[in-house]
């Protein structure tokens, strides 16, 4: 979507939703405070947190100080039982000795770990074992009804192992527009394609490795599904998830294919149809792994302030307290990951708001802020939130996503990561106006980032979230100090020893972000709205089905 069509059906919506909202009170003014912000990301991003890996003796401190700091911005305990926390239960999925191979014309070919495929699973707790199973490619083995798209087209894989494309039909097409052009919708994501070859019942899935489609190369493809995956303790994690969940690497996919007699570029260009069926490769796939299940238990902190007229109506604030903790000393023998920007920053941003809420008048609808843990083990605190609300998904208003915040400055631009999906961007933009800012979209929608945070696991159970954050050009020296800040974050500081706390932030713009993420909270806690997915959003349909529950 263009910039001009967002801002004006954005200022069509804007018209609407004030009409709604006039005879509710304004929110009073309310100051977010750049000291108190930086106090608090200085705290917990302090040697003495060691770096707040899940699961240590750092996790208690991380617990205590934000517990303590919400109880006196005036919540009280959110959780479960009264309590602070929600306790995450975490599988660890490690497979070893992995050994798999192809069988054409009773040739067998063996599978190369790591340079011709990557096995991994989060399905199956036992040794697997897969003896001539049929090799089926789905496309991009996708179904959507919304846009009436059936990859599968009821051909039945039932213990087969499906091979599909990674990202959606349209991103080597974009200007066919069936799914979002350029941009990745949810089916382009390989966690999308893992969950539906689950549903048809697969006995696996096997994805083909592209490094454009992917947005990433075969490097981050191995080590990523490598090591050991996690997932939270479900009771039969074979409904969810199938015993073998893999990458096959470009050259090892065209041979295999070539093997079966097919020519894979020719059913790559297919798989955008519509009318594309999938198609059974003469080969078949054997071999055994064996699987280690272990349990870790962790922790989201949850605060609440309860709505004084519609307090089973729920406004939801997030951020990931975690990071990777204590890892291996840089150039500098430094081995704690301290985490400050990401996600110091919007943990410390969680208490603020509390602080702009708390002690002062309710809102009419209840409050409730999230400090997810595991995100950076795969959002794993938001998806067992998800999986086990506390406060019932239907009635949750909406939700707003804070993940790695601006520290270089105030912008004249708020990127809306997955612009297009819901008219909480309307109500930011309405906002953003108000301080002489404009909403730019995602800059780069095909690499799905909407799909990367901690707002995703509501999303994908269609409670409308809102992902944003300043964006590039900034007030003192435009886009290109912009691009260079990020530039410099990105390679020196992210996910490195060096994401450290600084004197010298500038938190200009974090704070204008902060006050735009209150009056939307605000604005709609003192309203009856609910937001609304746009039409062509591939979460409208799974929110519709609980609209007799919002009325
Ligand atoms: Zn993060």
């Amino acid at each position: 979507m263009s910039l001009r069509l967002m801002l004006t059906t954005a200022s069509a919506l804007t018209l609407l939703a004030t009409a709604t909202l006039a005879a509710t009170p304004p929110s009073s003014n309310i100051t977010i405070s750049a000291e108190r912000i930086s106090m608090d990301v200085k705290t917990l991003s302090s040697d003495a947190y060691e770096g707040r890996g899940i699961n240590t003796r750092a996790e208690a401190k991380v617990i205590d100080y934000l517990s303590k700091s919400f109880a006196e911005a005036g919540f009280k305990p959110g959780g479960p039982n009264g309590q602070w926390t929600q306790e995450v239960k975490l599988r660890q999925f490690t497979v070893s000795d992995a050994s798999l191979s192809v069988t054409v014309n009773g040739k067998s070919t063996p599978l190369v770990q790591g340079v011709d495929v990557v096995t991994s699973t989060r399905g199956a707790l036992g040794n697997v074992s897969l003896k001539d199973t049929p090799l089926v490619f789905a496309g991009y083995g996708v179904t959507a009804t919304e846009r009436g798209w059936d990859d599968f087209k009821g051909v039945d894989v039932k213990g087969k192992i499906i091979v599909v494309l990674i990202n959606d039909p349209d991103f080597y097409a974009p200007e066919a527009k069936t799914f979002g052009g350029k941009a990745m919708t949810y089916y382009g994501r390989w966690t999308y394609k893992y969950e539906e070859a689950a549903r048809h019942g697969a006995a696996g899935v096997l994805i083909v490795h592209d490094d454009a489609a992917a947005s990433y190369g075969w490097t981050t493809v191995k080590n990523s599904w490598s090591g050991p995956q996690f997932d939270i303790v479900r009771p039969d994690p074979a409904k969810q998830f199938t015993a073998l969940e893999g990458w096959l690497s470009a050259d090892a996919a065209k041979k295999l294919f070539a093997e079966s007699g097919l020519d894979l570029d020719q059913l790559k260009v297919a798989a955008r149809s519509k009318d594309f069926k999938p198609v059974p490769l003469t080969a078949t796939l054997s071999g055994d792994y064996k699987v280690a299940a272990s349990e870790v238990v962790t922790h989201n902190v949850i605060a609440r302030l309860e709505g004084s007229k519609y307090p089973n109506e729920t406004i939801v604030y997030g951020a990931h307290w975690d990071h990777l903790g204590i890892g291996a000393p840089d150039a500098n023998g430094d081995k704690i990951f301290n985490g400050a920007v990401d996600n110091g920053t919007g943990t410390a941003s969680l208490l603020e708001l509390a602080r702009a809420f708390g002690h002062r008048k309710a809102p009419e609808r209840s409050i409730v802020m999230i400090a997810f843990t595991a995100e950076e083990s795969g959002l794993l605190g938001s998806e067992y939130y998800a999986s086990n609300p506390v406060y019932p998904l239907e009635t949750t208003v909406a939700g707003i996503n804070m993940d790695a915040l601006d520290v270089y400055g105030a912008s004249k631009n708020i990127v809306v990561v997955g612009n297009g999906q819901s008219s909480l961007e309307d109500d930011l933009a309405g906002f953003a106006k108000a301080q002489n800012r404009v909403l730019t979209p995602d800059e780069k929608a095909e690499a799905g980032y909407f799909f990367r945070s901690d707002h995703f696991p509501f999303v994908k159970r269609g409670v409308p979230m809102l992902y944003a954050k300043g964006g590039k050009d900034l007030v003192k020296g435009g886009h290109d100090a912009g691009v260079a800040a990020e530039a410099e974050y990105r390679t020196k500081r992210y996910h490195q020893a060096d994401d450290e706390w600084s004197a010298d932030w500038d938190l200009s713009g974090l704070v204008q972000d902060v006050t735009l993420y209150y009056q939307i909270g605000a604005k709609l806690a003192n309203s009856r709205v609910w937001p609304q997915w746009r039409a062509t959003s591939e979460f409208k349909g799974t929110r519709d089905t609980s609209n007799d529950k919002r009325k």
